[in-house]
């Protein structure tokens, strides 16, 4: 497959024919996408997390949109208007499809093929990922610095207890306090918090 940069030319668009929010059952949420998606649909963390989300392992440290029926149609797809419920919070992942990331630090992308559109018109990778609010460019060091911290706690969470890995989804997900930190910052002091816990239940 070719690499993509920012600079890349490609044909894209969209006729909102729902490819993108069908047969998804791995759109990830970063704290991040919780808090903005909670406050967008005007709910509590808590709520959105019980409605919404799905842990698909206990044992993991991720947390996922639900699926609907059959064709395990995301949560959040809006079935009345035919197109995202949540457009302009939606998570990184959903902004830069059917571009995908190779390589986050070197803005580098491959095309993964699952949406051809006949009458696309050209336009750059840049475009097509900060098209929406700038969610690519605004959220993309967060991103980073989230991968980099779930490998290195998931390879010591291995011998953790199922209350202990809950206790760590709640410093990661729910502890939010936007009268005093702003979201990044938010992220960031529980990822710290989060990393603390770990090391001092080391087995
Ligand atoms: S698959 Fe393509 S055309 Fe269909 S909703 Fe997604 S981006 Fe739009
Ligand atoms: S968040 Fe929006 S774009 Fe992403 S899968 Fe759900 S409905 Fe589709």
């Amino acid at each position: 497959m070719d690499i993509l940069t920012l600079k890349s030319k490609v044909k894209l668009g969209c006729n909102l024919c729902d490819k993108c929010c069908i047969y998804r059952g791995d759109i990830r949420l970063l704290p991040i996408n919780v808090w903005r998606i909670s406050k967008y649909l005007n709910i509590s963390v808590t709520e959105f997390l019980d409605k919404y989300t799905d842990r698909p392992k206990k044992s993991k440290l991720e947390l996922v949109l639900k699926t609907t029926g059959e064709l395990k149609q995301c949560i959040l797809y809006d079935d009345q208007e035919k197109k995202c419920g949540i457009h302009s919070v939606k998570p990184l992942q959903c902004v830069m499809f059917p571009l995908v990331p190779e390589n986050l630090k070197r803005d580098y992308f491959v095309d993964s093929g699952q949406c051809r559109l006949e009458d696309a018109k050209e336009i750059t990778v840049n475009e097509w990922v900060n098209g929406n609010n700038k969610i690519y460019s605004k959220n993309k060091k967060i991103c980073m610095e989230w991968i980099l911290f779930i490998e290195w706690a998931q390879m010591k969470i291995n011998e953790f207890s199922e209350i202990e890995i809950d206790e760590l989804y709640k410093i990661l997900f729910e502890n939010y306090n936007p009268r005093k930190w702003n979201i990044i910052r938010q992220m960031k002091k529980n990822m710290w918090e989060a990393e603390k816990f770990i090391k001092e239940n080391l087995k």
